[in-house]
């Protein structure tokens, strides 16, 4: 049986000449063979040509069960056969609200409302409109700024992109954007200075709120990893110094958890490694097991009370999307959950990171690796011209997008970022399918850096 009704070159030439892809020059596409997927089976993607390939980055970091799930599928058919869409503006759905109750259940405790959207972008467009808002209805109007943190990515939007500060996406929109202040994001791999990175940030941090609390609506952070930069790791303690800068000089501070969330870690949520409950939660990616376009913001009774007053008093929070609270998508995140505790998944990434981190320990060693850096199931290898001095491959050389290239070949999917190679597993792989996407990356990695 052929896997596609359609040839490859059908479908590659309808692609190139009608379809845009995202994040991607057209131009290199146009020249290059894309590759055009097919089917899903467990944690492979099958291109319309019949090769399989391990999907070494979840799809942009989304899969948690794999693909082509027997539970998963069976949960989106059911709610097919009752209704695929209603709206969530003045009144509600079943599976919006019963996931509204598993969501507060997972989260740290706390987080106590559940206001949905559709991707990580408007989940955070959210939680900035909330932020600013919240001040606002309190009467505290000067507070209207925000804090991010250097390479920081929220996301695509205007708003997510005025608290982003990764200069090659975001540099050039700068005169449509508002303005953040930015403290650095501790990357000790790469930081110079007396202090360390952690207390670099933090004494940023301090400052800032010390001089310019009375205009800050809240701190913006990606906890514990930083992850489009280069998957960068905050150091054990500074994600619960920055929290009690913020409570202490009342600032909200709003945990985006787009990449983190669910498992990805090694706990359910970034947050929980430090023991720290953000004001605002901004999660999608993983919520639907990498299925469905679901998000949500999550926010606490205090934040929430700010907007619950008489209509009269105009403090509702007017934002919403069309397809906000979707049936078929709360659906299939539901039975994510119910599958993701009766495989005790969380606890699964958590030991089998472990096992990951050794098979990764041989490739620190390599000429070109400058630093390997994993927590959970989230992993980032710096590759670099010169080990000894840390000088990066010029972007012009493209050393990531050459290795996941030779990837590809071997049989693995994945996306760099910039000389970062990223490991990003569905988080149901287990310890043999981590140790061939690992040896795959190894060997690439040789090919290219070495070769
Ligand atoms: C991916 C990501 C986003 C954006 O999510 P989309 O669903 O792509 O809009 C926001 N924040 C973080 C931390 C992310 O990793």
């Amino acid at each position: 049986m052929s896997i596609s009704p359609y040839s490859y070159e059908e479908l590659a030439r309808k692609n190139k000449e009608y379809l845009w892809n995202p994040f991607t020059q057209m131009k290199d596409y146009i020249a290059d063979d894309p590759v055009i997927i097919a089917r899903g089976e467990g944690i492979k993607l099958i291109d319309v040509q019949g090769k399989a390939y391990y999907d070494g980055f979840s799809s942009v970091w989304l899969n948690v069960h794999g693909h082509n799930v027997p539970e998963l599928n069976q949960a989106i058919v059911d709610q097919l056969n009752q209704v695929a869409h209603s709206t969530l503006l003045g009144m509600a759905n079943i599976p919006s609200i019963l996931l509204a109750e598993q969501l507060v259940r997972i989260a740290p405790p706390g987080l106590t409302k559940v206001f949905y959207s559709d991707s990580g972008a408007t989940a955070v467009e959210i939680a900035i409109k909330m932020a600013f808002q919240y001040w606002q209805n309190l009467g505290k109007t000067g507070k209207h700024s925000f804090i991010t943190m250097k390479n920081a990515y929220h996301g695509d939007t205007i708003g997510a992109v005025s608290v982003g500060a990764i200069p090659l996406y975001h540099e050039v929109y700068r005169p449509l954007l508002f303005s953040p202040y930015t403290i650095p994001y501790p990357y000790p791999y790469r930081h110079e200075g007396e202090k360390s990175a952690a207390d670099t940030t933090i004494a940023c941090l301090e400052q800032l709120l010390e001089e310019k609390a009375d205009e800050i609506a809240a701190l913006i952070v990606e906890p514990v990893v930083q992850g489009a930069s280069g998957m960068i790791l905050m150091p054990d303690g500074c994600l619960q110094k920055m929290a009690e800068l913020a409570k202490k000089y009342d600032v909200l501070l709003i945990a985006d958890e787009v990449a983190t969330g669910f498992g990805r870690t090694g706990k359910m949520f970034a947050c929980e490694h430090e023991g720290i409950v953000p004001d605002i939660m901004t999660i999608a990616k993983g919520i639907t097991g990498g299925y469905l376009p679901v998000a949500a913001t999550m926010t606490t009774e205090r934040v929430y009370q700010a907007f619950y007053a008489d209509y009269e008093e105009q403090k509702t929070f007017f934002h919403g999307h069309s397809y906000t609270g979707n049936p078929l998508g709360c659906a299939v995140a539901l039975a994510n959950l119910r599958l993701m505790e009766q495989r005790r998944l969380v606890d699964e990434v958590a030991q089998k990171s472990e096992k990951l981190g050794e098979m990764l320990r041989p490739l620190a060693a390599f000429p070109h690796v400058g630093e390997v850096r994993q927590k959970g199931f989230m992993v980032g290898i710096e590759l670099v011209r010169d080990k000894h001095t840390k000088e990066s491959y010029h972007w012009n050389e493209r050393i990531g997008v050459r290795v996941t290239k030779s990837a590809r070949v071997r049989g693995l999917l994945t996306r760099p970022l910039g000389n970062v190679i990223v490991l990003i597993p569905p988080l149901v792989s287990t310890e043999d399918d981590l140790a061939a996407m690992v040896d795959i990356l190894a060997a690439s990695i040789r090919e290219v850096t070495e070769g």
